[in-house]
């Protein structure tokens, strides 16, 4: 009792200074905003785009398990976690393994600056919005970049790769495995062997590929892989597993000049996941601990259906999908049906239809998000997502009454 009347007069102390003030702080200026004293809210909607994708319960609620301290060691324990599952979807025994905190961009930024010293040459493929993404990144950084052109949709031979690596000679070369702006999956057989004959190592992106399609980060000589936590791992956006090779880990490790991030520098990242050999971690920065335990939850799932069973499974959803857009009378934009990424359908846009009006349709009475297309696809496709949770029958059979409803009451001609 005599603590809280200290407590009130030293307040009542404080507001009867002589403009009725808090003493050292000026009053202020800004009342609180109206939106703020409203209740938060999220309307329920069915993400079949390109991502992110729905959350199940059991990743929602892992997500919402009470925080601890990132140093904790039950903590480094889940992100131990993390790593054995992050080694399983992407099929590697690299010790160099993590997620990051961050985006999918994140993991990008990372491979480029660690990997990559100003001036070095990148080689960069470029079919759809990622591979645009990285050589800006590349450049941005210092980077001298060549770049593998294709428009939406086309890919390239592992001939027109050696040819380019061997009149460039990069230090690194950029592939998108799944381009999801185009909703092509690139073949990767022979790509990392080609690399390592030129003595480049091999960036892949896997953002909107992983656990939907096949892909094999060991056998298939991929010296760094990345993925993002939102599409078919089905976790909220904001963590991006990563792996680096030993190749890649010894081209990092070896450079004369820091990485431009902070952040991003693997030399403190590495120590943070305890992937360095020393025996005591050090603080670099916060990690998303919520946001962690929601991948570690998301991986267990990938884990228990196995990586094969997933596969297969989105191809199967794929097809059935693929066959009642073309039911529809659409035309897919991927034609060769094994380039079609199993996680994102690109529709050609039917001619005779506003794209824009078709997705507004669909959201506004179906409460449904396809989305249009990105960077250069933009104006060729529309893209309908199922991925992980999202992907079921079930869904691919809504999405199509969707469609065929859209397609009957937007028609703007009979073009
Ligand atoms: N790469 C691909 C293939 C993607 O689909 C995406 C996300 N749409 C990204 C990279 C970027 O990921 P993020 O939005 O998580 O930064």
């Amino acid at each position: 009792a005599q603590k809280v009347k200290h407590c009130i007069s030293t307040y009542l102390l404080v507001r009867s200074t002589k403009h009725g003030v808090h003493r050292g702080m000026s009053s202020v200026t800004i009342p609180p905003p109206a939106c703020m004293l409203r209740p938060l809210e999220v309307p329920f909607r069915y993400l079949f785009g390109p991502g992110p994708s729905n959350v199940p319960p059991r990743i929602l609620a892992a997500g919402g398990r009470p925080i601890i301290g990132h140093m904790h060691s039950e903590m480094f324990g889940i992100m131990n976690d993390i790593k054995k599952g992050i080694q399983y979807a992407f099929q590697t025994s690299n010790n160099m393994t993590l997620a990051m905190s961050g985006s999918g961009h994140t993991a990008m930024e990372c491979a480029v600056f660690n990997i990559v010293e100003p001036g070095e040459s990148v080689l960069v493929a470029i079919n759809g919005i990622w591979g645009e993404r990285v050589a800006e990144i590349a450049e941005r950084m210092g980077a001298k970049v060549h770049t593998l052109f294709k428009t939406p949709g086309g890919h390239f031979t592992n001939a027109e790769i050696e040819q380019a690596l061997a009149k460039h000679k990069p230090v690194l070369f950029f592939l998108t495995h799944g381009e999801s702006s185009a909703g092509l999956v690139h073949p990767m057989d022979g790509v990392g062997d080609i690399c390592h004959k030129y003595n480049c190592l091999l960036l892949v992106d896997s953002v909107a590929s992983l656990g939907a399609a096949p892909l094999l980060m060991d056998q298939q000589n991929i010296d760094i892989l990345y993925t993002g936590s939102q599409k078919a791992l089905n976790a909220p956006p904001g963590t991006a597993p990563v792996s680096f090779s030993e190749r890649a880990c010894h081209k990092m490790f070896n450079r004369k000049t820091k990485p431009v991030s902070y952040l991003l520098d693997m030399t403190h990242l590495s120590n943070y996941w305890g992937n360095d050999g020393k025996p005591e971690r050090i603080y670099h920065h916060t990690g998303p601990v919520s946001g962690f335990f929601a991948l570690r939850e998301s991986l267990a799932i990938l884990a228990e259906m196995g990586l094969e069973n997933s596969w297969s499974h989105h191809t199967e959803i794929a097809e059935y999908l693929w066959k009642g857009l073309e039911d529809l009378g659409l035309k897919l934009f991927i034609k060769d049906k094994d380039l079609r990424l199993p996680s994102v359908t690109t529709i050609a846009i039917p001619e005779g239809y506003d794209w824009k009006e078709l997705l507004a349709y669909i959201m506004k009475h179906h409460r449904i998000e396809f989305t249009g297309g990105l960077g250069p696809s933009v104006g060729m496709v529309l893209r309908i997502g199922l991925m992980g949770y999202n992907c079921n029958k079930a869904n691919a059979a809504m999405a199509l009454a969707a469609l065929e409803d859209a397609l009957k009451q937007c028609r703007k001609s009979k073009a």
